[in-house]
């Protein structure tokens, strides 16, 4: 029996660290059993890039919008428009990633995020595609933002989920999904093997995040699209489920939220 597809929900290929072998480690995700890689955008720039690399893969899909460290290149009567647009494109299957981030003391300013946030939001109602949120050191705003913004139909996921397991409570009960990365893997792995045990495996998503947030063994070094297996494996571990289970019903997640028949 063939193995199910690994799914990673949350990569950025169309980042500069895969200039030089961008090709390769697609090539290399898939011959590793992923078979749906999805690339969030953070800006004008990326989205572009992203759209590039949907048009020369067939793994790849995207998501549009404008990262809250991004937000100051937003401009809505430019990019709107164009987003609008973008989303007409059946590989884009989300707004994102967007959302709001705290943690830099010289990040944009709160209100902006909040705005760009805000009107990103409205264009996944308008769009009917679900969002793909940044949370950082902004639970609180993030949450009640999601909360009275998003349209129930249009749903969508926190992405490198890092918070408690009430916060996660919280997002099921407003029909969201949860997405694990790498740090789940890490020795100093706090909330996340709790948020894991308690989340059902249905509501579940795996990602890299890559470039950033590498899994043990490889913590440290660039991150992979093909490493999402180890996420999936400790994801079994703690649920005590076969792995197959999780590699499965994750890939069938992706489908439900983002609306793919493949
Ligand atoms: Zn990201």
């Amino acid at each position: 029996m063939n193995l199910p597809y690994l799914s990673d929900s949350h990569a950025h290929l169309d980042d500069s660290r895969y200039d030089s072998d961008r090709e390769n480690v697609i090539r290399e995700a898939e011959e590793a059993g992923v078979g749906l890689i999805l690339n969030p955008a953070v800006n004008e720039h990326s989205a572009r890039c992203a759209l590039e690399l949907t048009k020369e893969f067939d793994i790849v899909y995207a998501a549009v919008g404008f990262h809250p460290s991004d937000c100051r290149d937003f401009d809505p009567d430019v990019h709107l428009p164009m987003m609008e647009t973008w989303c007409q494109d059946e590989k884009v299957l989300a707004i994102g990633e967007i959302g709001l981030d705290y943690y830099y003391d010289d990040g944009a300013p709160r209100d902006l995020q909040k705005k760009v946030f805000e009107t990103h939001i409205d264009l996944a109602n308008r769009m009917e595609l679900p969002i793909i949120v940044h949370n950082r050191e902004a639970h609180r705003d993030t949450y009640e933002m999601v909360r009275d913004l998003l349209d129930e139909e249009s749903g969508g996921v926190f992405h490198a989920y890092s918070g408690s397991v009430e916060m996660a409570k919280q997002l099921l009960d407003l029909g969201l999904y949860i997405s694990i990365a790498g740090p789940l893997t890490f020795k100093n792995a706090r909330k996340a093997p709790d948020v894991v045990a308690y989340v059902p495996l249905d509501r579940l998503l795996l990602e890299t995040d890559s470039p950033y947030l590498t899994p043990m063994p490889y913590r440290g070094k660039r991150n992979h699209p093909a490493y999402v297996r180890y996420i999936a494996e400790k994801i079994a571990e703690i649920k005590n489920i076969p792995y197959e289970d999780v590699v499965y019903q994750t890939f069938e997640n992706c489908k439900t939220l983002f609306g793919l028949d493949v």
